[in-house]
């Protein structure tokens, strides 16, 4: 691990000098890319989301047109193929504004009911809200992604969203309505938070481009639907 704003004192900035030495750049070119390929590989070593993000949009801008060559630079110098790296973190990006689509109630402190006893009209009972600012996907903004890697941005986050559902039916599947509205406020909040933030993933998803199976695409309408079913029951009225 490197401390940042070093330069290329150090053996890996060595190997992406050495890398695009060999490359077809020109010298010019290389001595531009070093320092931007070296940050994407400290990032990718630090498999840190925001920071890989803001590498590529570097090297990126550094590459002008030479990205192609550039980018099977970056392969090199990372041992691995640069644009998966950039597009699981891009998938990963998350909402500055909440925890994962959610933020919870002010009015009543994720309980969801008030001191009086009475259901909490802020958020209906669930002790959670959703976030305005990502309209409860808890995904960063999704025109802050490079065109060039959205398609592949958005079915990579398509494949989790499919997983995360899978789980969550399974985990939820013993359970009645009833008995998921009657868990401790601290036990049923995660659940009602990862309901909503499934609702509108999926609720965006199936708007999207990612699914181009028409059956695929009314399935998941359909569990959309009973999620957003499912919420309405478990609010308090
Ligand atoms: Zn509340
Ligand atoms: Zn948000």
């Amino acid at each position: 691990m490197h401390a940042s704003g070093e330069s290329i004192e150090y053996p890996g900035a060595v190997v992406v000098k050495d890398a695009t030495n060999d490359s077809n750049i020109s010298p010019a070119m290389a001595d531009k890319l070093v320092e931007p390929l070296d940050d994407l590989r400290r990032a990718a070593n630090e498999k840190k989301v925001e920071r890989i993000c803001a590498a590529y949009l570097a090297l990126r801008h550094a590459a002008g047109v030479n990205r192609r060559e550039t980018f099977a630079l970056a392969d090199t110098v990372l041992g691995q193929p640069a644009m998966d790296l950039v597009v699981s973190a891009y998938s990963h990006r998350h909402c500055f504004m909440c925890d994962g689509g959610t933020v919870s109630c002010e009015e009543c402190d994720q309980i969801g009911t008030l001191d009086d006893g009475k259901t909490c009209v802020s958020c209906e009972g669930l002790g959670v809200v959703e976030c305005s600012f990502c309209g409860g996907t808890g995904w960063a903004d999704r025109n802050t992604v490079p065109a060039e890697i959205a398609p592949a941005v958005l079915s990579r986050q398509f494949c989790h969203v499919k997983v995360v559902l899978r789980r969550t039916i399974g985990v939820l599947a013993g359970f009645t309505i009833c008995q998921i509205r009657n868990l401790p406020p601290r036990k049923r909040t995660p659940v009602v938070a990862k309901l909503m933030q499934l609702h509108r993933r999926l609720g965006e998803l199936v708007c999207s481009s990612c699914i181009d199976d028409d059956k695929e695409r009314v399935r998941l309408e359909a569990v959309a639907d009973k999620i957003r079913v499912a919420l309405e029951m478990l609010k308090e009225h």
